[in-house]
């Protein structure tokens, strides 16, 4: 059985805490939500029936800021998995030095068998019930896994409707025209993409001579994907819920993306003369590679299959794919992992900037957006190669101890027990 992944994914402290000399107390905070709320949404269904969905909000951890984090319409969310994603945002906000502590949200629903109309009618009555946990600036949602544009604007729209005024600074991830922001939509992609150029700079490593599989084929996927291959990257697999497809010699990743973009899977794309092969999740992540990018779910890599990943470089695209039995299998077979909290947080960069432009009703071009993510991104990647260096550790525990040391002096500066027991 696999372990609970809140307590898996808090355990990850004790490495960092115990080679940066952080306080117990800050652990202590750490290891516990500030606030969960759980609720019963019931929907009107099409055909008239009425239907109760289970829905979760978690704040984290709000030491740096309003707690921010997206929100997931999935039939395996569950209260410890929202608690976990929440968590990592606390630490992610933290590695890229935004100030926003960690929140996350979702749904227990396969968004797949829900017509438009019942979505519609789930988001916003999710929003009605969540309504007094969130705010501008007390915790602000953004789009995950199965959750889109779209429904971002329609809980804009609610939350409004609540309170009254038109508030887009309450969720980020919205289309631009509802005071989204340009440069949002590629965010989590592009933020993976600038790490693993910063890494093609300290390894010296050639694009074409990459060959890479990326598993989860959704936004942070297909856009990272783009980017890659238009670098001269070698897409060798892609791969969607319902499987893969692999060719050595390359993928054309701009029909995958349009196939995509008209609702089908990428195993469809065979039936129409492309010469890859179908092959399954498990098997993409054990190919012959240089580079693996999880871009799907949690769990991914496990105690189970660690030892066979042939990758020299993963970089986490998804939150949590590797847990943390896997973490010194990894480690021991030097395959260097680039993880969650710096991969994947151009998205909430971006955010922030949403948020920011939003707040101040000024909005800027692409450019500006592109230059201050890159900003971002290339400092905090930086600084976690460095303290890789300097604590002679992998670069997940060099993040964690990044993210760490930010919120100590947050937390620190209201006083622990050292201040208090005088013993400073
Ligand atoms: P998405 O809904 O756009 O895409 C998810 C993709 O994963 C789809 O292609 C789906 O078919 C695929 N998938 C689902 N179950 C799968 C399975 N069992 N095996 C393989 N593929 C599967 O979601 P997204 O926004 O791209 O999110 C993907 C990951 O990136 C998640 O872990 C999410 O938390 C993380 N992330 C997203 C953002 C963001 O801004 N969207 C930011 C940070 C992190």
């Amino acid at each position: 059985m696999l372990p609970d992944i809140f307590q898996g994914a808090i355990s990850r402290l004790n490495k960092a805490v115990n080679l940066a000399n952080i306080e117990l107390e800050v652990l202590e905070r750490l290891k516990h939500p500030k606030a969960a709320l759980q609720v019963s949404i019931p929907v009107r269904m099409d055909d008239g029936t009425l239907k109760i969905f289970k829905g979760f909000r978690v704040r984290h951890n709000d030491s740096r800021g309003p707690t921010k984090g997206g929100i997931r319409y999935h039939p395996d969310v569950s209260m410890s998995e929202v608690m976990a994603l929440a968590f990592w945002m606390t630490l992610k906000c933290a590695v890229v030095n935004i100030p926003y502590g960690g929140g996350k949200g979702g749904i227990i629903v396969d968004p797949k068998k829900l017509s438009n109309i019942e979505l519609e009618r789930l988001s916003r009555a999710y929003i009605q019930k969540i309504a007094d946990f969130i705010g501008p600036d007390v915790d602000i949602p953004a789009p995950d896994v199965y959750t889109n544009a779209m429904i971002m604007g329609w809980m804009k729209d609610e939350y409004s409707n609540i309170v009254r005024k038109d508030c887009p600074d309450i969720i980020t991830g919205k289309p631009i025209a509802l005071g989204g922001s340009v440069g949002r939509d590629d965010a989590t992609g592009r933020g993976g993409y600038y790490c693993l150029k910063e890494l093609e700079k300290k390894l010296k490593f050639k694009p074409k001579n990459m060959r890479i599989a990326i598993q989860g084929f959704g936004n942070a996927g297909q856009h990272v994907a783009r980017l890659l291959s238009a670098d001269g990257y070698k897409i060798v697999a892609v791969s969607d819920s319902l499987g893969g497809i692999y060719d050595e010699k390359g993928l054309d990743i701009s029909s995958l993306i349009a196939a995509k973009q008209q609702n089908k899977s990428v195993q469809s794309t065979l039936l129409e003369g492309s010469k890859a092969q179908a092959i399954t999740n498990a098997a993409l992540l054990e190919l012959e590679l240089d580079i693996l990018i999880p871009a799907a779910l949690e769990n991914q890599i496990t105690a189970v299959n660690a030892a066979n990943i042939k990758a020299s470089i993963i970089v986490e695209l998804a939150n949590g794919p590797v847990n943390i039995e896997a973490d010194p299998i990894l480690n021991e077979n030097k395959i260097l992992v680039v993880p969650d909290i710096l991969a994947n947080a151009g998205g909430v960069a971006v955010s922030y900037f949403e948020w920011v432009q939003n707040k101040a009703g000024f909005y800027w071009d692409e450019e500006e957006v592109h230059t201050r993510l890159h900003r971002i991104m290339c400092t905090a990647f930086e600084k976690v190669y460095a303290y890789k260096e300097h604590y002679k550790t992998d670069m997940r525990t060099a993040a964690y101890i990044s993210a760490l040391q930010r919120l100590s002096a947050a937390i620190e500066a209201g006083g622990t027990e050292r201040y208090f027991s005088g013993k400073h």
